[in-house]
């Protein structure tokens, strides 16, 4: 049987980076499943469908062909046929994201999209709910966390070397609300499993938080 890891946790914990490495490490398939969510936040943007527009978005999901294909190591996402990785990680899609991922049939077709990836391969997934709903049976699952500051000033940090103007403290703003969001969501909220270790990176490197996510999956498996 495939194994897997699950790695859930807030925004700007560092899940993507770290869960590329664990799975460079362990010759995994890293699948970032919020770029999914982010496909098809772009879609809607597209469509004109505004955020509250629910049955809108249930109609519309329907129209979105999202598919996954590894080329060189990364992940690329399709939606309908366009490689879409250049244009899902703005704030804006960010933003609609985690207004249109509350959304049932979108949530729906995307975790069925998730499971079957995980069937037959070995990963590495990263999201909100992957210990809890995708991959309940998962080899380790871990919520990765940090404190709202340092998780924004991580991603102030990114912003400012891509050259992108932004402010510290609206970043900490957008991040309080999506985690407030994405937490207290009817469907697949985001908590930590029963089953899941809590690993805080505030104060610790990407390296660290690798390592230890490494030395557990070999403790357990
Ligand atoms: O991980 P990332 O920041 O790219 O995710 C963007 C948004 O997608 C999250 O804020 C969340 O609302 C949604 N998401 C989700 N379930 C997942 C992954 C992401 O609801 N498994």
């Amino acid at each position: 049987m495939a194994k897997s890891i699950a790695i859930d946790g807030p925004a700007g914990a560092g899940k993507s980076t770290i869960a590329r490495m664990v799975a460079e490490e362990l010759k995994f398939i890293y699948v970032d499943t919020g770029a999914m969510y982010r496909a098809m936040a772009l879609y809607m943007l597209k469509e004109g469908v505004g955020a509250d527009e629910s049955e809108k978005i249930v109609s519309s999901c329907q129209k979105a062909d999202i598919t996954i294909k590894h080329e060189n190591n990364e992940q690329v996402v399709y939606l309908n046929g366009e490689n879409v990785n250049g244009l899902i990680r703005t704030e804006e899609v960010g933003n609609m994201t985690s207004a249109i991922s509350v959304n049932k049939a979108v949530r729906e077709k995307l975790v069925e999209l998730q499971q079957k990836l995980a069937e037959s391969t070995d990963v590495v997934m990263d999201g909100r709910d992957i210990g809890t709903v995708v991959l309940p049976n998962a080899n380790l699952k871990v919520y990765l966390t940090a404190s709202t500051r340092v998780r924004a000033e991580r991603r102030y940090k990114e912003l400012i070397a891509k050259n992108v103007s932004c402010k510290l403290d609206e970043i900490e703003k957008d991040i309080i609300d999506r985690d407030y969001r994405d937490m207290h969501r009817e469907l697949s909220p985001l908590k930590q499993a029963d089953d899941a270790i809590l690993l805080d990176s505030s104060d610790m490197t990407v390296l660290e938080v690798k390592e230890k996510i490494v030395e557990l999956y070999k403790e357990k498996n």
